[in-house]
């Protein structure tokens, strides 16, 4: 039985998860959520950068600080600053990449994120993906190699893999583009590596809220020429970022440091041993902990056994029953369309500051209590879903 199947089922999830988020912030307070996503969305802006805004000024000038902390951050000739992370994938393969050739995508643990298979459908080009550098190779006529940084549950590529995958394609003369989503920090605040550009990448994304104060965004860096190509196709199809996002793009980047992702890492291992005298569904992020949605099947079959639901229908409930009566919001509650199910409690943000980890540790309990409840009853989850 599949309850979400299509991705106006998911939009339907999301609205749902919004009126619920609407509900508690107006009848409690913001104070009875916790925003664990690591999406956190921060909106840093002056009163000075809100009256700039109001005319053409203020655009002028945040490009230039655009240009100056986004290479800072990525390196690289140019930036650009997009929509989101999807939308700048999209401009870079409707511009780089022909009909019928080949897209050759690295990560370090599939699934992809949807966004990079859906653009090379648009455009007719044959999308390949690996995750084992052993199987991976470049057919004839590759436009473009691919390298996800880190992936949506935080798997990081190691450093020799990615220099080893930069070479070939260098051999071939052939672009890369590195989706660093949330690898331009993860990578290297916490993993000590390189920056994408320093590596080699031609051109390097990421995300402007993962990991970092910045809204919702993405900010491309790399060679000019292939910068200004992608400049011209996104603004043919309006999936540039506008004036107010890129203000507030700035002035996250500017307050980016590494140390909340690092002063996460002994707080998760707290959580982690907290959750593993119970259950063993839990693993560890890099900044937190997280289930997947097999883990989390596997989980519940110990304590109850006659359900027919999918596993990623398993994992929105539960996102959803955790955002409802516990205020936790987790990806799977908010998601758009195609994002990975599993469900990640990540201890950089902001709002995993105001919780102890004894709270939260009895706050997932709970939940998971509730999920056992009521998984065998398809009107109960169905609810849970869609119906606020
Ligand atoms: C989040 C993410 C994206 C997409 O970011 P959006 O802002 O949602 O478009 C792409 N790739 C990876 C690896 C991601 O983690």
């Amino acid at each position: 039985m599949m309850l979400i199947y299509s991705s106006e089922d998911e939009i339907k999830k999301r609205e749902n998860a919004f009126a619920i988020i609407d509900d508690i912030v107006s009848k409690k307070g913001r104070n009875y959520l916790f925003d664990l996503t690591g999406l956190s969305g921060g909106f840093i802006v002056s009163d000075k950068d809100l009256s700039l805004l109001e005319t053409y000024v203020g655009p002028a000038i945040f490009e230039k600080e655009l240009q100056k902390q986004g290479k800072i951050h990525l390196g690289g000739e140019k930036v650009f600053a997009v929509n989101r992370t999807s939308s700048g994938i999209l401009a870079t393969i409707l511009s780089l990449v022909k009909e019928n050739s080949h897209v050759i995508h690295f990560l370090p643990e599939l699934p992809s994120h949807p966004s990079i298979p859906r653009s090379c459908k648009l455009v007719n080009a044959q999308y390949e993906e690996f995750d084992n550098i052993d199987n991976f190779k470049i057919l004839d006529n590759t436009s473009l190699i691919v390298i996800t940084g880190s992936t949506m549950d935080h798997k990081v590529i190691s450093e020799d893999i990615f220099l080893k995958i930069i070479n070939i394609a260098k051999e071939k003369d052939i672009i890369v583009l590195v989706d660093d989503a949330s690898g331009a920090r993860l990578r290297t605040s916490i993993f000590k590596q390189k920056r994408a550009w320093d590596l080699g990448a031609d051109l390097v994304i990421t995300s402007t809220d993962k990991l970092m104060n910045g809204p919702r965004g993405g900010l491309i860096a790399g060679k000019e020429n292939l910068i200004n190509k992608i400049k011209a196709k996104a603004n043919e199809f309006g999936l540039e970022a506008q004036p107010p996002s890129i203000i507030a793009m700035v002035n996250g980047l500017k307050d980016y440091t590494g140390d909340n992702l690092i002063n996460a890492i002994s707080r998760k291992d707290e959580l982690l041993k907290i959750l593993e005298n119970k259950y063993s569904m839990f693993k560890a992020t890099p900044t937190g902990v997280m289930i997947d949605e097999n883990g989390l099947k596997k989980e519940l079959d110990n304590f109850i056994n006659d359900f027919d639901i999918s596993n990623k229908d398993l994992s929105f409930i539960f996102a959803m029953i955790l955002l409802k009566k516990e205020g936790i919001i987790t990806i799977p509650a908010v998601s758009m369309p195609g994002a990975s199910t599993t469900i990640r409690f990540d201890l950089s943000t902001n709002d995993s500051k105001s919780i102890e980890l004894d709270d939260l540790y009895k706050k997932i309990n709970s939940s998971f209590k509730e999920l056992t409840d009521l998984v065998s009853n398809e009107d109960k989850c169905r609810e849970f879903l869609f119906n606020h």
